[in-house]
Order: structure tokens, then C-alpha cells, then sequence
């Protein structure tokens, strides 16, 4: 997109646009500088202000050679927003499904955007060191599975990479990210930056349909409760919370020991 200019910009999901001013038309007449991606937000810089995209869970962006000029009716279409470039290009930004989460901003600089101007450091950046790493999980006492998760600290690695990386790392989810030694955090470093890499070189150029089947059968124990560890053979289990959950292999992370089931427990108390 680098050099191209922004013909016109179409916003057809009004709850999506964050942002008042400047607003969205002021983006139209100006010519893309690059395109960047920090942590999970997408970043489009212009010569003018930048346009910020969240895409959540449902959202995509798909790209056009040559942007179709059908219209396209509110509220009856998964695209919230089409961008058309001068050369006839250009790409809709669509969310599907009912839980409407994906966020656009047009601002200045992109630490405009709250949540992004609080990322840590991204873990595929030359910023993320054995070192900064461990200066990172010791400054926090929660277990070493919410500390990769919490962006603040860490930019970009959910729940599917963290449970990849642990297991890769052979360390319990519930380890104490304080109490990690020097061999463990060189050992979760390595797998972070390898999990991430590989997963980024697999998703390049896979068909869209192909994406998300993909993804999965690349898991070793993510979203895989009861199948055999691709590693041991061990029987993959998983930690329920309220809204998520959580899979690990006992043999691999955590001596062979199933985690207690907090919600389970309490129940049986
Ligand atoms: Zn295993």
C-alpha cells in the first residue's frame, strides 16, 4: 500500500469508528507511508492522520486487487469498512458474527489509541531479550501463564501461544513467573519467539478458507483436551475458568501432576 493514495473511505458499521476527529474523510487525498502491526492492532500511516484497526475475534481485512463497486447496504453486511485506493485497489475491513468488538480510530499517532499505547514489548521485536524477558516475569507474582498474556507486559500473545509456548518450554501454566530461574526463562524465550515465527511463516500466503483449520492443526496441546501429546503421548488436560480455558500436557509441564481445577475444586469442597 506504501505510496498509494486513499481515494475514498466508506464506513458502514458506525459503532466500530471510535474516534470523532479528525474524522474519517480526512483521511481520503492522502498517501499511505507504510503499514505496521503492534501487538494486535493493525496500523495504517498516511501523510495525514493514521487509521488504527482492532480486528478482535470475528474481524478481517480483506484485500483487493481490484476493489468491487457494488454497494454495500449497513447493517446487512459483515463489512464495516471499505477503503479504495488510486490505482483501483483496495480492502474491506468485515466483522462477522453478532459480537460486534472490532475497533477502527482515526488519530494523529497511533499512542493515541489508549490500550496500544500500553503494549509491552512485542515478543517477535529485537526489544524481547532473555533478558528483558526476565526482567519482566520477575517483576510480577502471578503465574507465569497471565503474565505472557497480559499485554501490558507482552504484545500480542493470547491464549492458544501461551499455552503452545508453556507446553514448548515444558513449564506448569501456574508456575510463579517471580520464581522462574535463569535456564527456565532462556528455555520460554526460545519457545515464544518460536512459536510465534513459525506460526507467522505458516499463516504467509494460505488461502483464507484454509486459515483457521490450519492454525489448529498446527496445536500441539491448545484446544486438544484428551487427545495424546504430540511430545510424550501423555493425555492433554485442560484448567476451565468462567469464559476460557486453558490445556497443558502433565508429563511435559508439570511432573506428571494434573493442575487442580480451581472451579472444580470448589465445587467439591
Ligand atoms: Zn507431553
Amino acid at each position: 500500500m506504501a505510496g498509494r493514495r486513499i481515494e475514498r473511505c466508506r464506513l458502514t458499521s458506525f459503532s466500530a469508528l471510535k474516534t470523532v476527529a479528525p474524522p474519517l474523510e480526512d483521511l481520503e487525498g492522502r498517501t499511505v507511508r507504510g503499514v505496521e502491526r503492534r501487538g494486535k492492532f493493525v496500523c495504517i500511516g498516511t501523510d495525514g492522520p493514521w487509521l488504527v484497526a482492532h480486528l478482535a475475534l470475528g474481524g478481517w481485512i480483506r484485500w483487493y486487487e481490484a476493489l468491487p463497486s457494488t454497494a454495500i447496504k449497513p447493517g446487512r453486511s459483515p463489512i464495516a469498512l471499505r477503503v479504495g485506493l488510486d490505482d483501483g485497489a483496495g480492502f474491506d475491513i468485515t466483522e462477522m458474527g453478532t459480537e460486534k468488538r472490532l475497533a477502527l480510530w482515526v488519530v494523529a499517532t497511533p499512542e493515541e489509541v489508549g490500550p496500544l499505547a500500553e503494549l509491552g514489548v512485542d515478543p517477535l521485536s529485537p526489544g524481547f531479550t532473555v533478558d528483558r524477558l526476565a526482567d519482566l516475569l520477575h517483576a510480577t507474582s502471578s503465574t507465569v501463564k497471565t503474565a505472557l498474556t497480559t499485554q501490558s507486559l507482552i504484545a500480542g500473545v493470547g491464549n492458544a501461544y501461551s499455552d503452545e509456548a508453556l507446553h514448548r518450554a515444558r513449564l506448569s501454566p501456574y508456575k510463579n513467573s517471580g520464581r522462574l530461574d535463569r535456564d527456565e526463562v532462556i528455555r520460554l524465550h526460545d519457545a515464544v519467539t518460536g512459536v510465534l515465527s513459525e506460526a507467522v511463516e505458516r499463516a504467509s500466503g494460505v488461502d483464507l478458507a484454509d486459515l483457521k483449520g490450519d492454525k489448529k492443526r498446527a496445536m500441539a496441546v491448545h484446544g486438544r483436551t484428551g487427545q495424546a501429546c504430540p511430545t510424550c503421548g501423555d493425555t492433554i488436560r485442560e484448567v476451565s475458568f468462567a469464559t476460557r480455558s486453558l490445556q497443558y500436557c502433565p508429563t511435559c509441564q508439570t511432573g506428571g501432576k494434573p493442575l487442580a481445577d480451581r472451579r472444580l475444586s470448589r465445587l467439591l469442597k
